[in-house]
């Protein structure tokens, strides 16, 4: 089977050609610049092209993508009756999503009803899914994967915030988490890996990106997750405060003239770890700076690793135990010396580094002691490969 994944944003689209039974990825590409002029980066056997093409809209976007997938010389199928199904990224399904779906026109308006809950992602997915549907027409099943599903099995005592209920019940102002799709991969993934049921196991799972968050997932359930309404609290990230004190958005906002839009922007985009060294929001960077022993740099780092490590120790709290700790995304799988700081003096609740295990980079690999109580261990994740497993299940299920 070919499920083509497709990750629309607000002017760019991410694209895959895969077959969900095996994972292999026969092509991939990105468009870029969509709404301006357009261009369309596509790798495929083994070569890497780079085209100008016009994109008004996503509708020739796709078609460029669909045009370079069907080329007679560079293409991987021969027609675009070999795409069996499309599975899109969508961010926010609310409360009225806890699983992946076909597509229907109630589908499109759940969805849209969502778009206040994500204005900048929710209509960017919808044009997505709109004009795959233009191009391939309605025969073609198409597949919706949201961000936050995952988290939609979080108890009440997790997912609402302390303020009057009624904002709960008029606006549904309450936890939902993202990098739903990430958590529910790797957790599952390192069950695999370990040969258990992940009915039994207890996973704490880090995914460390440039937006970074964590989930408690208690018997394959997610029962806490450490993004909420939106994806600016948690754990400091990239440009992302993370959890802090909302007063302070008043006092800003208050001091420096700034409408509260503002003064939020200036949390989601120029705070974290850009904000806090001055240097960078990339952790390569903040390493380099780190070892030339800038003060900045290594602070803006040990705040994310101390911040980190509570957190796995709160989620086990939450859980009442952990049995592993899976590492992800840019960071996580690639910063072992972060890995090892965050892992550090936890072992009183027998988490443990090995330092020899934890010199890896993008692969999986488990790095705790041997016969330590909890594993340890890296996971690199595959969002793609979910979501085209799930759109496989459904359409197989509808047959
Ligand atoms: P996004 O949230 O954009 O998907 P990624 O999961 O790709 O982010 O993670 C990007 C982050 O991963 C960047 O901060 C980058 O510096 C970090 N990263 C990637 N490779 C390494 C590495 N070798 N060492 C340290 N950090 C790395």
């Amino acid at each position: 089977m070919n499920v083509l994944i497709i990750n629309a944003g607000s002017s760019s689209l991410k694209y895959q050609l895969m077959d969900p039974e095996t994972g292999a990825v026969s092509a991939k590409g990105l468009c870029e610049r969509i709404y301006i002029d357009g261009r369309l980066t596509h790798n495929a056997n083994g070569k890497k092209i780079v085209k100008d093409i016009p994109m008004p809209t996503h509708s020739e976007a796709i078609q460029a993508v669909l045009s370079a997938l069907v080329d007679p010389d560079n293409g991987v199928i021969s027609s675009m009756k070999e795409i069996d199904a499309v599975g899109h990224r969508v961010v926010h399904g609310g409360e009225s999503f806890a699983s992946s779906v076909l597509i229907t026109d109630q589908v499109m308006q759940a969805v849209e009803d969502c778009t206040p809950l994500a204005p900048l992602h929710n209509p960017a997915n919808i044009i997505g899914i709109e004009a795959c549907r233009a191009v391939l027409g309605h025969d073609v099943p198409q597949a919706a994967v949201f961000d936050t599903a995952f988290h939609q099995t979080m108890p009440e005592h997790a997912y609402l915030y302390s303020i009057p209920y009624e904002y709960y019940e008029n606006d549904k102002i309450r936890r939902y988490g993202f990098h739903g799709t990430s958590h529910r991969y790797v957790s599952l993934r390192a069950a695999e890996i370990l040969g258990r049921d992940p009915a039994e196991l207890k996973v704490v799972s880090c995914h460390l990106g440039n937006g970074s968050s964590l989930a408690a997932i208690d018997g394959g359930r997610c029962v806490d997750t450490s993004m909420g309404f939106t994806p600016l609290v948690g754990l400091p990230m990239g440009t992302r405060a993370g959890d802090m004190d909302v007063g302070v958005v008043e006092f800003i906002a208050n001091k420096y003239d700034m409408t509260i839009s503002e003064a939020v922007n200036l949390l989601n985009k120029e705070s974290g770890m850009l904000g806090l060294s001055g240097v960078s929001s990339d952790f390569r960077d903040l390493e380099q700076a780190a070892e030339k022993d800038h003060h900045r740099a290594t602070v803006a780092l040990e705040i994310f690793e101390y911040r980190v490590r509570k957190m796995i120790a709160e989620y086990a709290a939450a859980m009442g135990g952990v049995d592993v700790v899976v590492f992800t995304a840019g960071v996580g799988e690639n910063a072992p010396e972060t890995r090892a700081h965050i892992l550090q003096g936890l072992g009183f609740m027998g988490i443990t580094c090995d330092p020899e295990k934890n010199n890896c980079r993008g692969k999986e690999q488990i790095i705790s002691q041997d016969g330590a109580p909890v594993t340890v261990m890296v996971v690199p994740t595959n969002e793609e490969l979910m979501i085209a497993q799930d759109t496989m299940e459904l359409v197989l299920d509808q047959e």
